[in-house]
């Protein structure tokens, strides 16, 4: 196990670092960024290691994706065995037990109790992307709604379905078409209840688009990428019940929230809404490449035999670290413990507020929690004032993340393996950063 302290012996990034980011420049496409240009030699735990022998408080998990930490000890295990045993035969040619294990698993775990089917593919882009496919086969419709805000991925479709320009769409169209957007439930912003956000959200399908013309409606019960947007209470139930009573099929992008991120199962427990049809990647895997589609029985199967797959979904050795993370969920009880680590985070962010007003609300759930920065007393997003505070964080040695459509969101997902001695010095950097950018 990887030494669980924040430790800095060179400057952020260090010498070595500095020399990738050069190689880096001569051979990697500028277009693939980093937010963070410091090269990781180990991780485990709350902690990255890097080249220069730095070690880093980690509250990004590499996206929500190492939610059961870096090379989680159940997960590399179950990853070596499958190795060893063998690394690929194409589910669709020659199957494999983990395979059909991951589904069983995802039937138990996800949202309602009625019969459920799996299909497992690489990325939640491509997850996104069936979803889809299946909604249209399952009504014999085409039109997908969306929402503003929403992040569903870079492919041609879910880049039509995500909302943001810049970076993910800018120059990058024609787009898909058939999507249309519908206003989210963003209280601080629109200061509506849930219910009210909903009517909304319903008048703008029910008149530009029309039920009878919508496959599906696909939503991300918090937005990531869009700013950690928590719909108003009522908002997604009553977004369901109107989807269910109009034959659309209600699709949950749990990609983000899923898998203990937010003290639940899944972020659609908390208000026990049961999507048609979920969408799961990130923390799945522990950080290997896996996603998947699963849903009720009847939708999933109204595909055509060969309809579904792709040379890599479901990977036995993605598989393999699925069933490790799992595992791991379940014997450390994560869904608590990312309660524990919300609270926690939630009692920090709530005393910067207090001291900063540039901190217009503290929001999100479990260990999946954001601050959004306006102008004092506005909402006139400030994401100068976001950028200083990452910048403040990067140097001290502590990974942080930004987000949303302004650039203005502080968003903290750290792995939850992380102690609690670790994240309390992770916010006193992070208070610190407020206090010297202010
Ligand atoms: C990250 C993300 C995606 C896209 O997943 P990739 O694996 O990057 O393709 C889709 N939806 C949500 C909500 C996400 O957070």
């Amino acid at each position: 196990m990887i030494e669980q302290i924040r430790r800095l012996v060179t400057d952020i990034p260090g010498p070595r670092s500095v020399q990738m980011a050069e190689r880096k420049k001569s051979c990697v496409a500028n277009g693939v960024a980093t937010t963070l240009p410091v090269y990781v030699e180990r991780a485990g735990g709350g902690v990255l290691v890097d080249v220069d022998g730095n070690h880093l408080i980690d509250l990004g998990s590499g996206i929500a994706v190492t939610t059961v930490g870096n090379s989680a000890p159940a997960v590399a295990r179950r990853v070596h065995e499958q190795v060893d045993a063998f690394t690929h035969t194409c589910f669709m040619v020659t199957p494999y037990e983990g395979y059909v294990e991951v589904c069983e698993a995802l039937a138990e775990l996800t949202p309602g109790d009625h019969a459920k089917k799996s299909a497992l593919f690489n990325s939640g882009a491509e997850a996104v992307e069936n979803a889809v496919k299946i909604a249209r086969v399952a009504t014999g419709k085409d039109a997908v709604a969306v929402f503003d805000h929403a992040y569903h991925g870079r492919t041609n479709l879910t880049m039509a379905m995500t909302a943001k320009n810049m970076p993910y769409k800018n120059g990058f169209g024609p787009f898909a078409g058939e999507v249309y957007r519908a206003p989210m439930s963003y209280p601080l912003r629109d200061g509506l209840d849930g219910a009210t956000a909903a009517a909304r959200a319903i008048d703008v399908l029910d008149k530009q688009v029309g039920a009878a013309n919508l496959a599906c409606v696909v939503i991300e019960p918090i937005q990531g990428e869009g700013g950690f947007v928590a719909p108003a209470p009522g908002f997604l139930p009553a977004l369901a019940q109107w989807c269910s009573a109009n034959d659309v099929v209600f699709v949950a992008d749990e990609i983000q929230t899923g898998f203990c991120r937010t003290g639940d199962w899944f972020a659609c427990d908390h208000e026990g809404v049961v999507p048609d049809l979920v969408t799961t990647a990130k923390g799945i895997a522990g950080g290997l490449p896996l996603a998947a589609v699963t849903g009720r029985a009847e939708l999933m199967d109204a595909v055509h035999a060969g309809g579904l797959g792709g040379t890599y979904g479901g990977n036995p050795i993605a598989c393999a670290a699925a069933l490790g993370a799992i595992e791991e969920m379940r014997s450390a009880d994560l869904v608590g413990r990312a309660r524990e680590v919300g609270e926690l985070m939630r009692t920090r962010l709530e005393k910067i507020a207090a001291e900063h007003p540039v901190v217009a609300e503290v929001r999100g759930r479990g260990a999946m929690t954001a601050i959004e920065l306006c102008e004092p007393g506005t909402t006139t997003p400030d994401p100068a004032r976001a950028a200083a505070v990452s910048a403040h964080c990067h140097a001290q040695g502590v990974v942080t993340l930004t987000c949303g459509t302004w650039g203005n969101v502080f968003r903290f997902l750290p792995p939850l393996a992380i102690s609690d001695t670790l994240l309390e010095e992770a916010f006193d950097v992070v208070a610190e950063a407020f206090a010297v950018t202010a």
